[in-house]
């Protein structure tokens, strides 16, 4: 049986005071729809930009409260499925993005997809690759925005969360208080406008407990790698973090000494950025899954 969430069901920080929308047990598959990261506010071009509600900016769908979840636990989050609208949008302005103060004033994109190809300015097709950039659990102190990438999650931007990834996040409070939104059709590294082809949708998670098992949260998994995710106020923190998370892992998971694995690391793994336009930076470093075999490394 699957657990509906509908979109009105949102918050806009992750805290550990919000009410569950609803209570499931370890294991269930839950449908989250999901507004746009503008709170559905921009659907043409000509929308007034000044009278965007800034107070309605990235919500999140839930949380959820997964029953057996404890502080110290972590939470398995399968990414099933994700399906997007049709039209996506994208904005840019002054003080926003990597390009904000050449900006002259606020631009509104909205990109048609059909048959999963994206319609991009100057013509260009692109394939879409749905992904999710807010993702997390409730942090253990005080609450943390949506738009705030940190430990818990939250506004991550990294295009590998995408459909057919399990992610792992940290069960800070009781019940884990699980949310997501921000989908993107599509985004590059680095989300250097501000912006991916922001768009509402619905996403189908299967969400488990795993007792007993410390990862340096938040961590993916996919096709290829396993990463760790990492972000800070500035890029080469969030880096470094990544890095060492990875290194740290390996350790604990091998006998392979801090030397050997960081070593291994600066050969087959692959540190990558994953947003540089958000409150803090997210970076990412891959492990390839051929690699973590060959150490008998399970996540
Ligand atoms: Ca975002
Ligand atoms: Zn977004």
């Amino acid at each position: 049986m699957t657990v509906f969430v509908q979109k009105t069901d949102s918050v806009y920080a992750m805290s550990r005071e919000n009410p569950a929308v609803v209570t499931v047990k370890s294991g269930t598959v839950v449908q989250l729809e999901t507004c746009d990261c503008f709170g559905d506010q921009i659907q043409t071009t000509d929308t007034p930009f000044g009278e965007l509600d800034w107070g309605r900016i990235n919500p999140a769908t839930g949380p959820v409260y997964v029953e057996e979840a404890k502080a110290g636990d972590v939470l398995c989050v399968e990414i099933q499925k994700i399906d997007v609208a049709q039209q996506a949008v994208m904005v840019t302005a002054p003080n926003l993005g990597v390009t904000g103060d050449m900006h002259h004033g606020p631009e509104i994109h909205i990109v048609p997809i059909t048959d999963g190809m994206a319609l991009l300015p100057g013509g260009v097709q692109w394939p879409i690759k749905p992904m999710i950039g807010v993702i997390g659990t409730a942090p253990a102190g005080e609450p943390v925005s949506c738009g705030i990438p940190d430990a818990h999650g939250g506004n991550m931007d990294c295009k590998v969360i995408a459909e057919g990834a399990t992610l792992y996040l940290p069960v800070n409070v009781d019940g884990a208080l699980f949310a997501l939104g921000d989908l993107h059709a599509a985004m590059g590294d680095g989300e250097v406008s501000v912006c991916g082809l922001e768009i509402q949708g619905k996403v189908t998670v299967r969400l488990s407990v795993i007792k007993e098992r410390a990862l340096p949260t938040p961590m993916v998994k996919t096709a290829d790698a396993i990463y760790t995710i990492a972000s800070a106020k500035l890029l080469d923190d969030a880096a470094n973090m990544a890095a060492r998370n990875m290194a740290g892992f390996i350790t604990r998971h091998t006998r392979l000494s801090l030397s050997e694995a960081v070593s291994l690391l600066s050969i087959c793994g692959d540190l990558q950025i994953c947003q540089v336009v958000d409150p803090q930076k997210t970076c990412r470093f891959a492990l390839p899954l051929s690699v973590a075999r060959q150490l008998d490394i399970q996540l």
